[in-house]
This record gives structure tokens, sequence and C-alpha cells, in this order.
């Protein structure tokens, strides 16, 4: 599942299925008007953060708005169509597709697609962290209990209903760093891909978007981009293509005097095994160290094989690569799973979301939390305890976006 996307645009959008997540809210919902007030400020004073390019006319936008309704097809002639839309309706979410069109106010079929830079989407929902269990949360979607921990019963009515509330923490952060950094890697070395043409962008919740602005790939269809996906993700690659061979009894054996090169997938899984080739050619060399491993790992090298692939693979969605007609949080905008922004990285190493993304005022705001819980957010800790709060609105955001606490006004 996709972070950032909470629709695909090939299918059309069902009656009921995207609704808010305010879901018993009353029309004056206070948690919902509060937030739309927070977000209509930050518009106001940082639409200058939005980026859009130039050619902001040949994109379809679409947004979510605090009723739950989704509007999409959109186009605006220039920026300041689009800040005034803003600032009128305050939209909880706002996305923009990748692609250019024709007439991206037109159904998809009828749009005239022009092309789209190569998007990669890596959700930390995806990498199954350890520390996620201890810090995540489990909301009832009957009785609207939230549990502490990854669980598979409602500690209240023992439904299964459930829906994770990610809280993600700095060490979710550097795990997601360290797979942005492998993609970016094998985007550079097995694609030539130019470093300064990738962007790297802070998803606004617990994940990163990753464009590729590169011409070469611009005009490229869904299915080659789904080919891309495939590769990048180790899928379906083969053992012949280290140099290895099955015989008919299933034993693995070293293929003699083959040329294989020392690139791409073949590198990286030898490097990892500690088994670096140093010529193109199998050779005796090669045989040796390949009969040592085998002996090393009790002969399941396969299976070894197959970790070390999962291990270097990237972890990216592939169907946010390959659906060329998906529209994507604008970067600049608020991502209302946490208040937080989607929001540029120039660099990875140095770049904090919860201080770079966090961008709501902080004057003090009362709230009714749910549960105790310790928030980061601006350098600074915040132990929130179960009842009445006084937090910055940076914090309050946050904690309402997440769904475990009300404003109280
Ligand atoms: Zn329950
Ligand atoms: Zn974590």
């Amino acid at each position: 599942m996709s972070d950032a996307l909470s629709f695909n645009s090939n299918e059309p959008i069902k009656k009921g299925q995207y609704t808010s997540k305010y879901q018993n809210a009353e029309p004056d919902d206070k948690n919902k008007n509060w937030l739309e007030g927070i977000y209509r400020r930050y518009y106001f004073y940082h639409y200058s953060q939005l980026e859009v390019g130039e050619l902001i006319n040949e994109h379809e936008f679409g947004f979510k708005l605090f009723d739950g309704k989704i509007h999409r097809h959109l186009a605006f002639e220039d920026k300041k169509e689009l800040y005034a839309y803003i600032i009128k309706f305050s939209p909880s979410d706002i996305f923009y597709s990748s692609s250019r069109y024709q007439n991206p106010k037109a159904e998809i079929d009828q749009k005239g697609w022009m092309g789209s830079d190569l998007i990669f989407d890596i959700d930390g929902k995806d990498l199954h962290l350890e520390c996620a269990q201890s810090h995540n949360l489990v909301l009832c979607k009957d009785c609207s209990f939230i549990s502490k921990g990854i669980i598979s019963k409602c500690e209240g009515c023992d439904s299964t209903r459930l829906q994770i509330i990610d809280i993600p923490c700095t060490r979710c952060i550097q795990s997601l760093n360290v797979e942005v950094k492998k993609l970016i890697e094998i985007l550079h070395d097995d694609f030539g891909i130019d470093k300064e043409s990738i962007f790297i962008y802070f998803s606004g919740n617990n994940g990163y978007h990753i464009h590729v602005v590169d011409k070469n790939f611009y005009g490229v269809s869904a299915k080659k981009r789904n080919a891309f996906a495939q590769y990048l993700m180790g899928k379906g690659y083969l053992i012949e293509n280290l140099g290895i061979r099955k015989n008919t009894e299933g034993v693995l054996f070293p293929v003699h005097n083959k040329v294989l090169y020392n690139q791409g997938w073949r590198k990286r899984i030898f490097d990892s095994m500690h088994l670096p080739i140093q010529n193109h050619r199998i050779d005796d060399k090669f045989i040796k160290k390949y009969n040592r491993m085998l002996v090393a790992n009790s002969n399941n090298i396969q299976d070894i094989i197959g970790t070390h692939i999962f291990d270097l693979s990237a972890k990216i969605d592939p169907n946010v690569t390959m659906d060329i007609h998906r529209i994507f949080r604008l970067a600049g905008s608020i991502n209302s799973k946490s208040g937080l922004i989607k929001a540029f990285c120039k660099d990875l190493d140095s770049f904090d979301p919860f201080v770079d993304a966090c961008f709501i005022g902080d004057s003090n705001v009362e709230i009714e939390s749910k549960l105790n819980i310790k928030i980061s957010l601006k350098g600074k800790q915040f132990s929130i305890k179960t009842g009445k709060n006084t937090l910055p609105e940076y914090v309050a955001a946050y904690v309402i976006c997440k769904g475990i606490g009300d404003i109280m006004e």
C-alpha cells in the first residue's frame, strides 16, 4: 500500500469509498473545522512552498476536502488561480499529476498523455520494521478503542476490523533513508541516471517519493515502467545470470568458461556475499570460491542468494511507478495523516522530517488526548497525558491528524 496515494486514477471512484477520516463527524465537527483553519493559514502564508512548474495548465489536480469528498480532473491556468482555489476550500490533501496532458480536465482516456517523470514510492509500512511494533497504534473501527503495538484483535471488543495508526520514529526514518539510498545507487549504477536528476521528497507521513527527471524516461510506457520496477525489486532474477546452473538432480554447479559481466545484480549479489569477482570469465578461482561458499552454507545456496537479493532490492511500490495516470501529493502541501508537509530533501542525511516538514504555528491550544504518548516535533519532546493537555498548534495538529486526540474549544 502506498502511503502517498489514497486512490488510483484508473479506477472509478465508488460512492462511499473515500469517506472522511472523521467518520462520525457532524457538519460542525470541531476537529475538522479547527484543522481547516490551521491549513488555510499555512497556505495563506506559505503558498510559495507549493512546487508547481511553469506548465501548470498541463497537469491534472485533485483535492480531498474536509467533507471527505474527492475532486479531481481539475486544472488551473496559472499559479494564482490555484492559490485562490486552495485558500477558498482549504483542502485536507492536494494532489497533482506528474504527467502532462493536452487536456488535463478530460477523462483519463481523453486526456492526451504527453509524458511523465519516473516516480518511486517507498513506504515505511512496507518495511515491516521491528520498532513499529512498539510505537504504532491500532484503532478499532467498531468501538474506536486504540491499542498499542501491532495486534490482530481489538483489546476492547475482540473485533478484527482494525486500522494501523503509524507514528514513525527516528529509527523508522533512518531505515527509510537506507532504502532511498539503495534505490538511488541502483538507478545510478545500472541505468546511468545522473544523481542530479533524482529528487527526493519526504511524503509528509512515513515514506519518501523519489522523482527521476530525465528526458530518456519521460515518454516511457506503463508496461516498461513496470518492468523497470520489477528489475529494481530484483523480481524474477535468474540464478543462471550469476554463472550458476542447476542439474537434473537439482544440484547447483558453476558453469565453466562462461563470460558474464560483473555489473548490475550479478556484481551486487557477489559483493554482498563477499565473493568479489575480478574478471568476467568464470574460471577455476571462481569455482574454488563458489565451492567454499557451498560448504560453508551447507548447500542451501539458492536460499542464501534469495536472501541477498531481498536485502539488496529496492523496497518500492511497483503500482506507483507503473501508473502513469496517478496523481501525487503536491510537494509543499500538508499531508492530512500527520499535519506535516511533503518536503523536498536537499540532503537526506541532514533532513529531519519532524523538524524540516513541520510548518504549523506554535500558539498554545488545548486538546483532549485519548492516551499517553510521547511526540517529538520541531526538536522538542512532548509527553502527552490522557485527557486535557496544553500544546503548541503543530503538536495538536499532529495528534488530531493521527486520530488520537480532539481539539477543546
Ligand atoms: Zn473494538
Ligand atoms: Zn520506528
